[in-house]
């Protein structure tokens, strides 16, 4: 059986000598494992069209156990990532969060238009890398089922005072409620603002946007406790990142 589909190639396996795995992001079958056979070899069809963060039209063939890429055409390969070495590792973070929350079968326009979005963004360069990073972790997090309460207080619903961001249940917390978590994070009124600001803006918008450091950062330790506890998952790339920004 043949599946025509779009997709995008969100993780890649090497497999013996010169098969890859893939794994596609894909617009009709959502998450889906294919074996390109030989796109290892210099000369494979294959070579470039299941290359990581290719976006593209993707023919699989149904086997009995493996799905195997039968023409991978691009549509872009977002090649310039690859000319950023901090740009690079956020956008391998990004496939393996997408990766992550996408499900087999389960198709999810949203998370596929944004996956195409923020490669886009990360590929063309403008604006803040760490800054497009946060926007997408937050909206994959939306689509993910996790979007964040940012207008009340998740235990008494109130909607005064709101200094303290709950990891763990999702949202933020007013000063009278901070003790029901013991590992919650001081929020400050910009970076809640921002927050929201950042959700409810796509990824255009959100470029353009110039914004100072401490609300960033405070922004990128509410938002690894915020993945840590709901994808239980560690991503060797936010190591990776953290790195090369100590490089700079
Ligand atoms: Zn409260």
């Amino acid at each position: 059986m043949l599946l025509k589909t779009r997709g995008v190639v969100v993780k890649t396996i090497n497999l013996g000598e010169a098969d890859k795995i893939i794994t596609l992001l894909s617009e009709k079958f959502g998450k889906i494992q294919a074996v390109a056979k030989g796109a290892r070899r210099t000369r494979s069809r294959f070579i470039a069209g299941t290359q990581l963060f290719c976006y593209g039209d993707f023919l699989l063939y149904k086997g009995k156990t493996w799905h195997y890429v039968n023409q991978a055409d691009i549509i872009n390969s977002f090649y310039k990532i690859r000319n950023d070495l901090e740009v690079l590792s956020g956008s391998t973070y990004i496939v393996q969060l997408i990766a992550e929350v996408a499900q087999p079968e389960q198709p999810s326009e949203a998370l596929f238009d944004l996956a195409v979005e923020a490669l886009r963004t990360m590929s063309e360069g403008e604006g803040d890398t760490q800054l497009v990073i946060r926007a997408v972790e937050l909206k994959i997090m939306d689509i993910a089922g996790f979007r964040p309460v940012l207008s009340r207080c998740v235990n008494c619903g109130k909607a005064q005072r709101l200094h303290w961001f709950s990891p763990s249940s999702g949202g933020v917390l007013c000063n009278d409620c901070r003790k029901t978590d013991v590992c919650c994070y001081n929020i400050s009124p910009a970076t809640l603002e921002f927050m929201k600001t950042l959700i409810n803006w796509n990824l255009t918008r959100v470029r353009c946007i110039k914004i100072n450091n401490k609300i960033l950062k405070e922004l990128e330790s509410i938002m690894r406790a915020f993945i840590g506890i709901h994808i239980d998952k560690s991503f060797s790339t936010v190591r990776f990142m953290d790195n090369i920004r100590k490089l700079e």
